[in-house]
């Protein structure tokens, strides 16, 4: 007999690799644009490559389980306390963590519409029950109403929102955690913040820890380069630690991703540069969506997302654009016909871009 609750999880769909488009289509692997996972175009900082290849000859070594270096860089960057932090193999782990220490069979989990699939493929492994708003978007009024209806153990906020695009207002988050009961968990899952520049929409993990039951969640997998490195944090009060502490294994994370991730922090200079050519490539994409008449969702994050209308289906325009060497992220699994394209560099969105209107011609 195995866990019953797993019968009823789909397995997460990962973005396709660059490997099975070489196999498959038989394109060589310096041709295939690969724009489905929301990795940095730009690889991963130079600094934390270095560290990588400095400390390589540790790997033999165990990590230091303490983490103390970046904790206490992190913990300087956020203005946080060193205990207020916890590091997970991306932030994916720690969503795991958040997962064991507030869920069972009883528990539920509340979510937008469409957000990102691990909220619920954690909460089925503990056969939680997943309540979901109308909307994508994070809106004030469906959060409030499910939560005095259902008094949720966890409630997620996802800003920016994975695979949509959209954020939610500051003031809309701190309305949302302001009606939770305090027996709930609110996660504010921030994987992109660090692309956000708009005040309203910037949300820092100091002012969330004004509240005694939210948590912050970063990564270093998308504006830091190192999705290869899984390095990815929580950020919340000592009480909500104390717990999470208790389900993390040791030695969480390699020795060279610790290396990488504190090198990645001092390069200033590569995170802006990530962040000016996000910011430059993304108005490409808005203009070409506009010009073509194809929806698309305002984006706060280092990807854009296309809604098709039919006979426009996006299962088939992800699948003849890998036929191409093109790999996108088509979301018929999340019901909607639409794909994300992550925003890459200026010759990979030319090509994209010129398929792309092809494919729309028919
Ligand atoms: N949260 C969101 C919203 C994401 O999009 C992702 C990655 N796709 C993650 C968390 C997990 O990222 P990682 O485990 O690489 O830190």
């Amino acid at each position: 007999m195995f866990n019953k609750y797993l019968e009823k999880i789909k397995t997460y769909e990962a973005g396709k690799p660059i490997e099975l488009v070489v196999r498959e289509f038989g394109i060589k692997p310096e041709n295939v644009i690969k724009l489905a996972s929301n990795e940095n175009p730009l690889g991963a900082s130079p600094k934390a490559v270095e560290a990588i290849v400095q400390n390589a000859k540790k790997a033999s070594i165990y990590p230091d389980d303490s983490m103390y270096e970046l904790k206490e860089k992190l913990a300087k960057r956020f203005d946080v306390k060193s205990k207020e932090i916890i590091i997970g193999a991306g932030s994916d782990q720690v969503l795991e963590f958040i997962s064991h220490i507030k869920l069972n069979s009883n528990a539920k989990i509340l979510r937008s519409a469409v957000t990102f699939a691990m909220y619920d493929i954690y909460a089925k492994q503990f056969g939680a029950k997943i309540i979901k708003t109308p909307s994508y978007e994070h809106k004030v009024d469906e959060f409030i109403l499910l939560i005095k209806q259902e008094k949720p153990d966890i409630i997620y906020i996802c800003t920016p929102n994975n695979p949509t695009g959209d954020a939610t207002k500051k003031e809309d988050v701190f309305q949302i955690i302001e009606a939770a009961p305090k027996e709930s968990l609110v996660v504010v899952d921030c994987a992109y913040m660090e692309y956000v520049q708009d005040k309203e929409y910037k949300i820092s993990p100091k002012e969330l820890l004004e509240f005694e039951n939210t948590i912050y969640l970063g990564t270093f997998s998308k504006a830091y380069g190192l999705g290869g490195m899984r390095v990815g944090y929580g950020i919340a009060n000592e009480k909500i630690m104390h717990y999470l502490y208790k389900v993390r294994p040791p030695f969480n994370i390699t020795t060279l991703s610790l290396a990488a991730a504190i090198a990645a922090l001092d390069d200033e200079a590569f995170l802006q540069e990530t962040l000016a050519l996000n910011k430059k490539e993304m108005k490409r994409y808005e203009a070409f969506a506009k010009e073509n008449n194809i929806a698309f969702q305002k984006s706060f994050t280092n990807f854009i997302t296309y809604f098709f209308h039919l006979p426009l289906q996006s299962s088939q325009i992800a699948n003849n654009l890998m036929k191409k060497g093109i790999i996108v992220r088509d979301l018929s699994s999340y019901n909607l016909n639409a794909i994300r394209i992550t925003i890459g560099l200026p010759k990979q969105n030319e090509k994209v871009l010129q398929e792309l209107k092809k494919e729309l011609k028919g």
